[in-house]
């Protein structure tokens, strides 16, 4: 049986400095954050703590970095799952799926000596999506056995745990989960504007060989609307061209020709999809 979490390493290496761009979001998450260090001083005052976080934004612009990075900054064990893995199971065991998540996440702590675990769901829409009728019964026990497990967490317990999830469907979740004591903040991760594109190029390429005629700059300018997963393609697409022409350093036009290439492929799975 296919085990839900991938990932053993505790604690991600991951931090909010490897993240381009987001600067408002990278505040308003640490801030959300906080809360979860400070617990003492948050209970003592009485208020309730976060349980869950929701990024929202479009494919491939770091918000699984971003949860990632949201582990490392509080020293926290972090799971993850897809919501897509959850659909098309049998009625029963996607509930069960999602209970092992959280025992997962509770034993990863104690045996790493940590007081806090994070789980992280990708596409969390998957199962938190708008329903009618009856006819997806396994989903509504997928998404119920998650509300129990986040009306669960509670500040008195030993290991403090936060839900992150992410979605580029934020329209079309249930309403339960954005009730407050779910996901009642809403974090937007958009697509990087120029000076974000600058700097997760600069990030992608710290450990590339540029030539001189490189510039960075033009190439932010170049790539609009480009996510962060599609620069750091154009970024490996560029050392691919400049090392198979045993080019000993990558020169602006292997960048421009791997830009083109990003984009061509773009439009070649939009066209496969129409
Ligand atoms: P999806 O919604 O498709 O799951 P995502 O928003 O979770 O995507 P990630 O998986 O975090 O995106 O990003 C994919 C890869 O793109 C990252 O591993 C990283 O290499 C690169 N990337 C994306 N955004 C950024 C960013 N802001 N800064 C640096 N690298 C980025």
């Amino acid at each position: 049986r296919k085990k839900l979490v991938q990932s053993k390493a505790s604690v991600p290496t991951t931090s909010f400095d490897d993240i381009g761009g987001h600067e408002r979001a990278k505040k308003e998450l640490k801030e959300a954050l906080d809360f979860l260090i400070h617990r003492d001083q948050i209970s003592q005052y009485g208020i309730r703590p976060i349980k869950g976080i929701l990024l929202s934004g479009p494919p491939g612009t770091g918000k699984t970095l971003m949860a990632k990075a949201a582990a490392h900054y509080t020293d926290s064990v972090f799971v993850s799952a897809s919501g897509s893995e959850f659909v098309e199971m049998y009625v029963g065991v996607g509930a069960q799926r999602m209970r092992e998540l959280f025992q997962e996440v509770r034993t990863l702590a104690k045996r790493n000596q940590k007081t806090s675990g994070i789980v992280f769901i990708d596409e969390i829409d998957a199962i938190g999506g708008h329903r009618e009728g009856s006819q997806h019964r396994e989903y509504d026990q997928t998404l119920n056995q998650l509300l129990t497990e986040m009306d669960g967490i509670s500040t008195d317990q030993d290991i403090r745990i936060l839900v992150i999830a992410a979605t580029n469907r934020k329209d079309m979740l249930d309403p339960a989960l954005l009730r407050p004591g779910r996901f009642d903040r809403q974090i937007e991760v958009d697509l990087p504007d120029k000076k974000a594109r600058l700097h997760i190029l600069r990030l992608h390429t710290q450990n590339k060989p540029l030539a001189e005629d490189v510039s960075l700059e033009r190439l932010a300018v170049e790539t609009f609307g480009f996510s962060g997963a599609q620069l750091e393609s154009v970024t490996n697409e560029a050392a691919i061209y400049a090392m198979r022409e045993n080019s000993p350093e990558i020169t602006q036009r292997h960048l421009s020709a791997a830009v083109d290439k990003v984009m061509m492929g773009e439009k070649t799975d939009r066209e496969a999809t129409q």
